[in-house]
């Protein structure tokens, strides 16, 4: 059967000033031919420096931007193609979870309201269902009813967040996009909320794709890992096995650069050496080629396929996963 969520060699391009794409025009490649999949109820990381494209996948995923080339599929059906009051019913399954839960919520909305409005966009509440369901949504993020009638002003960083998850719990979606959704909290406040997004994943079999530049919170979190270099994944790979062996040099260099054992607080400063490279004119070939300490001339020229190996895990390397007969280049990126 169709995986939950399909994307097929997504890509988005921008025009570098402002206006429509020109042909041969300048671009900023921010997704260049990223496919993957995720199935019900698993979560799969994006992980990755900033400016490495994550964020504009989340947005090509919620279909906020059109993509310049790929597809998106959900249970097998393409979202370009749904009709409006389709992608009504599309939008109620697919909900997202952003990095900064106060410029995310209506300052002017009580806890309730922010969190039962998603549903009564759907269909007309009474009092007493309005109450009933924000006091249920209010408990299965562990928060109190006393917050109810309390504005995004009166509560902590960590209730406003748990607050933005309710609120994407509530038309019981079957997927949720979380970018960057741990980011700005304190650290035992991250592992509060990771924690409790594993355990609505328990108990409501609800999908996440977590999007993070952290890899402890990924390693916590994660059951996949995709890696995301300059617009590009470059290995995909369960969580276990990237954490035991990264196989990529740029993921291998990430994690030599973050071996924090208590998993909220690995942070991904300046992980490699040398600067990420302008996503407006991308190095030739593999674009890690400058960074590269095993760089050979073919990763000048070519572009490095994502490869599966024999481990099941797809890597985008001439050296560590060279195509060959057996091997296939990895269009779906999911096993
Ligand atoms: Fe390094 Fe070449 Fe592999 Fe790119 S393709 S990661 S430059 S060895
Ligand atoms: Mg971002």
């Amino acid at each position: 059967s169709d995986p939950l969520l399909k994307v097929e060699s997504l890509t988005k391009h921008f025009p570098l000033s402002a206006g429509i794409l020109k042909k041969n025009g300048p671009v900023v490649r921010a997704v260049e031919a990223v496919s993957f999949s995720v199935e019900a109820g698993e979560t799969l990381c994006i992980v990755g420096e900033s400016g490495c494209g994550k964020s504009t996948v989340a947005r090509l995923l919620m279909r906020l931007m059109e993509p310049t080339d790929g597809r998106v599929l959900i249970e097998g059906t393409d979202i370009a193609g749904l009709k409006k009051h389709e992608l009504r019913a599309f939008r109620r399954r697919m909900q997202m979870v952003f990095q900064d839960p106060y410029s995310s919520l209506n300052p002017r909305l009580t806890a309730a309201q922010i969190i039962t409005e998603p549903v009564e966009n759907f269909e007309r509440l009474g009092r007493s269902q309005r109450q009933a369901l924000a006091a249920d949504l209010l408990q299965k993020v562990g928060l109190g009813p006393e917050i109810m009638h309390r504005l995004p002003s009166e509560l902590s960083g960590g209730q406003r967040q748990r607050l933005g998850i309710a609120r994407a719990l509530s038309l019981k979606p079957s997927l949720i996009i979380a970018d960057e959704a741990v980011s700005a909290l304190d650290v035992s406040v991250q592992a509060q909320i990771l924690n409790l997004l594993m355990d609505l994943q328990q108990q409501m079999g609800i999908a996440f794709v977590f999007i993070s530049h952290d890899l402890g919170v990924v390693e916590h979190i994660g059951h996949r890992v995709a890696v995301m270099y300059l617009g590009r994944i470059v290995e995909l790979a369960t969580c276990e096995a990237l954490f035991a062996k990264p196989v990529h040099p740029y993921t291998e260099a990430l994690i030599a650069a973050a071996p924090v054992p208590d998993p909220t607080r690995a942070r991904l400063e300046a992980p490699v050496e040398g600067e990420v490279p302008s996503p407006i004119n991308p190095p030739t070939g593999c674009a890690f080629h400058p960074r590269c300490p095993l760089a050979v001339d073919r990763c000048r020229i070519d572009v490095p396929p994502l490869t599966s190996m024999a481990d099941g895990r797809a890597v985008a390397c001439h050296v560590r996963a060279p195509a060959s007969a057996n091997a296939q280049p990895d269009m779906v990126g999911g096993y």
